[in-house]
């Protein structure tokens, strides 16, 4: 049998459970294949970053299947473009008689998939999808009344249970395959795209399954254990800044879960504290999947709690944009803002302080924030986006209580106690010193004024009384 290798999420050659089962089934070769579909980042608001990433992912995993002796074709489809018709016609070119590919649990992605798998069944072609996105396959933990659960701490329980009782253990990276010709040609992998222009310095996150796995083993090494200690301080460099890779599949949460438990003598709720919490984190990431399953609802921007849908966010154009752009007189929320804004990336406690600080200070849709997020994130991912979103705004799984408003102010003191993070990103405060750099315009306004930095755009408790009656009003 002749195979191809749809690639989409998993830009690896290492431990891919859609690669590693074609090159065992097929033994008359096996032809890899991307779908370039620029309409389709521009529909899910996909960030020019992540798009620069992953196109410099596509031509790394190139020269890793080249390793392999696998052709890569990547395809640059137009919008409205036929998907199924597309990858029976790839087969029937390369006289492949099977698809292989590794789920992707979105619901505009699972349409396209079961109609992609219906066409091939008609026609009399095999197809093979695999759960490798997550260790552990959403839909399979389900409670003892065969419901899908709803708060992450019971899921948790239940996953670790589920995991124990299986042996997860890496998929081989296959060995190089029969030498094939082809007579399809590959659409040469670009550099760039018009219209997902970045200024992310690309050196930030060097590229693919190599650099990810030095990344792990770094972390491993030297942060692991400290882990539950340093991760919500930002201006340390603790957590393994993975994220992006796992987005792109550059490295598979099997690799990040098994390297984390074999330092930790293989136990998942005991031994050091600093490993059980990062594995925690991971759980977290499969939760979120398991969400998009459990409630399809929430790829479609409805909120998880369908109550809160009825909320009248306020709105104010300028106020949004100096959100988005870090001029909101909050230090913390500036600094994280542009953070995001010249990195890509975001530290997860800020990123919980800022959503918070859209959703409840000024008021605004978390789905303003979800959008402004995904379209600027590195790391971007539906499930794990649309989950911290609605986990600050109280309208998610189990969210924090509505009444829960995060004090940036205070915030800041705590976790960025010296202004180190802050003074990173907001050169407008320099001078100012670990007191008053929280604050500054209540602390040494003067001194705030003179050298710039904008005023608070909205005082902090204003709000506070119409929110907690917004979110009453609709729990009634
Ligand atoms: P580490 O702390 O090293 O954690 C390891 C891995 O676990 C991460 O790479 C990530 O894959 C996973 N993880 C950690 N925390 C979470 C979490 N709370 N939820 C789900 N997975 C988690 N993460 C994304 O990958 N993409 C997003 O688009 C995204 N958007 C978010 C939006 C908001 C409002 C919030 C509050 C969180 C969001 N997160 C998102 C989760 C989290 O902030 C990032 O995964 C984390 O900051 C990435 O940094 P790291 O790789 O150093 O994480």
């Amino acid at each position: 049998m002749r195979g191809i290798v749809w690639f989409r999420e998993d830009l690896r050659t290492i431990d891919n459970k859609a690669l590693h089962h074609a090159a065992k089934q097929c033994d008359d070769g096996v032809i890899a294949i991307y779908l370039l579909d620029p309409a389709m980042w521009k529909k899910h608001d996909v960030a020019a970053c992540k798009v620069n990433f992953l196109l410099r992912g596509l031509a790394k995993l190139k020269e890793n299947l080249a390793k392999l002796t696998i052709h890569f074709i990547v395809v640059k489809i137009d919008e409205g473009a036929n998907i199924p018709e597309l990858i029976r016609g790839l087969l029937t070119d390369c006289k492949a008689q099977a698809l292989f590919f590794n789920r992707q649990y979105e619901y505009d992605e699972l349409s396209r998939d079961q109609a992609v798998q219906q066409l091939l069944a008609k026609n009399a072609l095999e197809s093979f999808a695999f759960d490798d996105k997550v260790i552990l396959a959403p839909g399979t933990i389900k409670n003892l009344q065969g419901q899908d659960y709803q708060i992450f701490t019971a899921y948790k329980q239940a996953w670790l249970k589920h995991f124990r009782e299986q042996t997860i253990k890496p998929y081989p990276t296959p060995k190089a395959q029969k030498f094939i010709e082809i007579a399809l040609k590959s659409y040469p992998i670009p550099e760039k795209l018009p219209g997902f222009e970045t200024t992310i310095d690309p050196d930030l996150w060097p590229i693919g399954q190599e650099a990810a796995l030095r990344r792990l083993h770094r972390f491993v090494d030297n942060s692991l254990f400290q882990y539950h200690e340093i991760r919500d301080f930002p201006a340390q460099d603790g957590t393994s800044k993975l994220s992006p890779y796992l987005a792109a599949g550059m490295i598979s949460p099997r690799q990040c879960f098994l390297s984390a438990l074999e330092v930790n003598n293989n136990e998942m709720d005991s031994g050091n504290q600093g490993a059980t919490t990062w594995l925690t984190e991971l759980i977290w990431r499969e939760f979120y999947q398991h969400i998009l399953i459990a409630a399809p609802r929430v790829s479609k921007h409805q909120a998880y709690q369908q109550n809160t849908d009825k909320i009248r966010w306020d709105f104010n154009k300028n106020q949004l944009q100096a959100w988005q752009e870090g001029q909101t007189g909050y230090p913390i929320i500036d600094a994280a803002m542009r953070q995001l804004n010249t990195t890509g990336w975001m530290h997860n406690r800020l990123r919980m302080v800022v959503a918070m600080f859209l959703t409840k200070n000024l008021f605004f849709d978390w789905r303003l924030g979800e959008k402004y997020f995904i379209s600027h994130l590195i790391d971007g991912d539906l499930a794990a986006n649309n989950g911290g979103w609605q986990w600050s705004a109280s309208t998610g799984t189990d969210s924090a209580p509505y009444f829960r408003i995060f004090n940036p102010v205070r915030q800041s003191e705590r976790f960025d106690p010296e202004g180190k993070f802050i003074l990173q990103y907001c050169p407008e405060l320099k001078g100012f010193d670990k007191k008053s750099i929280h604050d500054p315009h209540t602390s040494l306004p003067l001194i705030a004024e003179l050298q710039g930095y904008p005023y608070p755009i909205v005082a902090l408790r204003s709000k506070r009384e119409k929110v907690i009656a917004a979110y009453k009003k609709v729990s009634a």
